[in-house]
């Protein structure tokens, strides 16, 4: 059975000194079959198609699949969105293109009036955009630096943004508790874990794991961020998933005893079923 890594940045890991090649080949040595990787502004989203067109040459595992986006940390180029725009609409019907994002609000860098104004504009251009080209959403939401019941605007703005559309996703890097995710999971989004849930600190975190529906859950490494335990604090690739996946496989198994040895291989087809989200969505229409 194979792993997905259904987030990841490689531009920003070869930004860290590392290369490509070998941080494919450590993938491929570790089973993951297929990784996402996710664009955070034009340059990426650019990047993104070039990243594809060599890997595809090279026939290479991991299968690559792509995303354009941009992040709602770098409002500076909010200008760019356009561009951006225009990357989606030129590759969207590819089989290799996978969705819009990532994208969404993030209160923990900002608490600026302005700054939120500006990222809820730009997240609802890409819900509109997701919603006339029938797309997934990558969506970004942070409010503090770990969960903090006190502190879950960005998620419950972007819910009541998410909820007045037709628009499917995932809720990517997700740091909060069931009583988040549920609302998204009754729309039919996914919830994806990286790295983070392996923390030590992350119990209510771990909590949320164990109680949404299995269905529903991914794995990612949000690479070069975020890398899981035994990891901690390297640069993060994707090779690393495994180590999330085990982590969620142990906490599921210990909580639920009917998903004895079901776990991986059920986030193994639910993180297929994401790569095909576009398709799915496109043949309910
Ligand atoms: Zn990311």
């Amino acid at each position: 059975m194979g792993i997905i890594d259904t987030h990841c940045h490689l531009d920003l890991i070869e930004g860290r000194g590392e290369n490509i090649d070998t941080i494919l080949a450590n993938a491929s040595t570790t089973g993951v079959e297929a990784l996402v990787q996710i664009a955070t502004d034009l340059d990426s989203s650019f990047k993104n198609q070039k990243l594809y067109a060599q890997a595809s040459g090279k026939s290479s595992i991991p299968q690559i699949y792509w995303t354009a986006g941009l992040h709602p940390g770098s409002m500076e180029f909010f200008d760019s969105i356009d561009d951006i725009f225009s990357i989606v609409r030129e590759n969207y019907q590819k089989p290799s293109f996978l969705g819009i994002g990532e994208t969404g609000l993030d209160y923990f860098h900002t608490s600026e009036e302005e700054e939120i104004e500006k990222q809820k504009e730009s997240f609802r251009k890409h819900l509109d955009l997701a919603e006339e080209l029938n797309l997934p959403v990558i969506l970004h939401t942070r409010d503090d630096r770990s969960y903090n019941p006190e502190k879950t605007t960005a998620i419950s703005d972007a819910l009541e943004m998410v909820k007045s559309t037709k628009v499917s996703g995932v809720l990517h890097c997700f740091t909060y508790t069931q009583r988040e995710a549920l609302p998204f999971v009754d729309l039919g989004w996914f919830v994806s874990y990286s790295g983070a849930l392996t923390f030590s600190n992350a119990k209510a975190i771990q909590e949320g794991a164990a109680h949404i529906p299995l269905a529903n859950l991914l794995v990612e490494t949000d690479a070069p961020f975020l890398a899981p335990v035994p990891h901690r604090g390297k640069t993060n690739q994707p090779a690393f998933v495994q180590y999330t996946l085990d982590f969620l496989a142990e906490l599921r198994e210990r909580e639920c005893e009917e998903e004895q040895s079901l776990v991986k291989e059920t986030i193994f087809a639910n993180s297929r079923r994401f790569i095909n989200l576009k398709n799915e969505m496109n043949s309910v229409l």
